[in-house]
């Protein structure tokens, strides 16, 4: 991609209105639009980073026998009146609005009624089990309060997925299955090392739910952890009791601020009495369907990432979710052997299938320099005087800042991987 036709523009400055870090750089970079309070748009560069983000998890959910689907967002309040969750009192987030027939209709805040009345078209016999469902789906909650930037959005994407499984024992299996999928999918974000599988209140259906809670002084959760048993408890159920519980010494623990990036649920049988799901089993009983929800926010996930890993100069992207691999930065676009040079190389690297962002802007050095560190593309190629001169390409990693000169095949052995 050339940057000059890229139709996102950096700005000079942060917005002010912005109390999250994670929204004033993305908003600057222009990665994203502020819409209205809790609301946000993606441009270009946020998509990318978001698309990226949404491919790791669906490759991790494809790998644990994930199917993906597409739920809708308007609802029929009758489902809902089924499950007792039409009402405000046990959804305090909903957005409800009326069809020209002033008949009531609401915007999903989250699926189990839905595909659970949806399965009972497709599940019958304890043949049709085990079903792992799942999508990325706009999910509309009216958040009291959104001042976390795209962490904590009034519209947002959601990766849901819903098991079904015959019993608790088969549920319980896939429940790890997926809490593994769910380490390695935030590992290979970036923020394996800070995310802590949690202990948490399990709403009505079982005592507790796993929380995937990322450390962060953004974070708006405060979570105690065992960094022995590499597990943490979140406050909301920190009692002596828990403690006793789970086997967890006050004395190990570590009180932290995190960000909540994932949360699987046990249902038990909740919804799919609510629903009539129920299957025949081998003997020709009638049983209802055990399920579990399963929730990781592709927005608030790369929003912690901004919060993690920027530094003073802008964001710091990790080469999984990066926008683009590299930066190739031409010093002087009215030079033109520089051009040429800086022309062949984006070349070559884009038929090596490499995501280049190619600065061919006329506009000085600086602001280049100033826009890239902003944008953090891990990679950042300068072609100015010095290659001319030396046949080398000047190497900087975002990260560190370092920078060093090197041969076209050493940075092909960074870049290929
Ligand atoms: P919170 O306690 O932070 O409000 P929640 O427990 O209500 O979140 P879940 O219903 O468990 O959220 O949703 C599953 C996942 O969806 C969360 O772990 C989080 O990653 C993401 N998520 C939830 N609410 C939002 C939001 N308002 N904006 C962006 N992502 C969200
Ligand atoms: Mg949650």
């Amino acid at each position: 991609m050339r940057q000059s036709q890229l139709f996102t523009k950096t700005r000079k400055e942060a917005p002010k209105d912005e109390a999250s870090k994670n929204a004033r750089l993305l908003i600057q970079a222009g990665f994203i639009e502020k819409v209205m309070a809790g609301v946000y748009s993606y441009l270009p560069l946020g998509l990318r980073v978001l698309n990226k983000v949404e491919n790791i998890i669906r490759e991790e959910m494809n790998s644990i026998g994930g199917q993906e689907l597409f739920l809708t967002s308007l609802q029929d309040p009758e489902i809902w009146q089924r499950s007792g969750r039409w009402d405000d009192e046990a959804i305090d987030v909903w957005f409800k609005t009326k069809l020209a027939n002033d008949s009531e209709i609401g915007l999903a805040t989250t699926h189990e009624e839905p595909i659970a009345k949806l399965m009972v078209e497709h599940i019958r016999s304890y043949k049709d089990l085990p079903v792992y469902a799942y999508q990325f789906q706009t999910k509309f909650r009216n958040e009291l309060r959104a001042k976390s930037g795209i962490m904590r959005g009034r519209e947002f994407k959601m990766k849901d997925l819903y098991s079904f499984n015959k019993n608790e024992e088969n549920f319980r299996e896939f429940y790890e299955e997926c809490a593994q999928a769910y380490a390695r999918i935030f590992s290979r974000v970036g923020v394996g090392d800070k995310t802590y599988r949690t202990f948490a209140s399990g709403g009505s259906f079982s005592k507790f739910s796993d929380e995937f809670q990322t450390i962060s002084d953004a974070g708006e959760d405060i979570i105690y952890i065992d960094k022995d048993k590499n597990i943490a408890v979140n406050e909301e159920v920190y009692e002596d009791s828990v403690l006793e519980e789970l086997d967890l010494k006050k004395e190990n623990l570590v009180k932290e601020k995190a960000i909540e990036v994932g949360n699987i649920f046990p249902l038990g049988t909740k919804y799919a009495e609510a629903m009539d799901l129920f299957y025949n089993d081998e003997s020709g009983e009638k049983r209802p369907v055990t399920m579990g929800s399963y929730g990781i926010g592709p927005g608030r996930l790369v929003g912690a990432v901004v919060e993690i890993f920027s530094d003073e100069k802008g964001m710091v992207w990790p080469d999984s979710i990066a926008p683009f691999k590299a930066h190739i930065i031409l010093v002087d676009t009215e030079n033109k052997e520089q051009s040429r040079a800086a022309n062949q190389i984006y070349k070559e690297l884009t038929n090596k299938n490499i995501e280049v962002l190619f600065d061919d802007r006329n506009i000085s050095a600086g602001e280049k320099f100033a826009d890239s560190d902003l944008i953090g593309i891990p990679h950042r190629i300068t072609i100015g005087k010095k290659f001319l001169e030396s046949d080398l390409i000047e190497y900087t990693e975002r990260a560190t800042g370092g920078s060093r000169e090197m041969t076209e095949e050493e940075l092909l052995s960074i870049l290929v991987n």
